[in-house]
């Protein structure tokens, strides 16, 4: 069998900068989609005084304990992360896996991505919300969300993904859905779950393209 590199890429689609390395299983992150707030990172003023050679950096308690940040004023990951602006490769041996297919929605206005999530949401078979909170867990945790709730976290900032999820074995499945970007908040996750069939509907009536790499 022949082995062909690739980069991994983020759930969401986007080429991997952050990586995660454990000895059972690595995790891959965009910039955007990193968690980011590690404790370790904060500083307690009573010991260390931000200085001005501290700038850029934001309170996380007013007047009591600060942290650094990057130049868009995010908090930095966990330090086990590791960054690389080129990516990380891989390489695959040709199989039976199919990629999955992740299609741009860049073009799409807050309106039209809306009108896909109510959609998508429709004709789903299964969603869920999930959860990141970082002063808890590292890893995402199912709650209960009502579709009127999580919807209302939904706005122009979040990370909107659309998604056709192969592998090895059919039956692949549609995915839809995004990630709430609020800085130092808890980040929430929507899943839409479409079967094939319901999820080329949806491709064929929004003219959703593949995205290309
Ligand atoms: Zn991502």
């Amino acid at each position: 069998m022949q082995g062909i590199t690739k980069l991994y890429l983020c759930e969401c689609g986007e080429k991997a900068t952050w990586s995660y390395v454990l000895e059972e299983k690595s995790s891959y992150f965009c910039d955007e989609c990193v968690p980011r707030g590690d404790p370790h990172n904060y500083r307690y003023i009573d010991k260390n005084e931000p200085t001005e050679m501290d700038i850029p950096f934001i309170w996380i308690e007013q007047d009591k304990i600060w942290t650094h940040v990057d130049s868009q004023g995010r908090q930095f990951p966990y330090m086990d992360y590791r960054y690389n602006k080129n990516g990380f490769k891989k390489t695959e041996m040709q199989s039976d896996y199919l990629d999955h297919i992740f299609y741009t929605t860049e073009h799409l206005s807050f309106c039209e991505k809306n009108t896909i999530l109510n959609d998508a949401i429709d004709t789903s078979y299964l969603w869920w919300v999930d959860i990141l909170d970082c002063n808890v867990s590292f890893s995402r945790e199912k709650i209960n969300m009502s579709i009127e709730q999580i919807m209302s976290k939904f706005n122009d900032r979040c990370h909107f993904v659309i998604i056709y999820r192969r592998g090895y074995e059919k039956p692949f499945h549609g995915e839809i859905g995004f990630s709430t970007l609020d800085n130092n908040k808890n980040t929430y996750f929507l899943f839409i779950y479409l079967n094939e069939e319901k999820f080329y509907e949806l491709i064929k009536k929004y003219k959703l393209i593949e995205r290309k790499y």
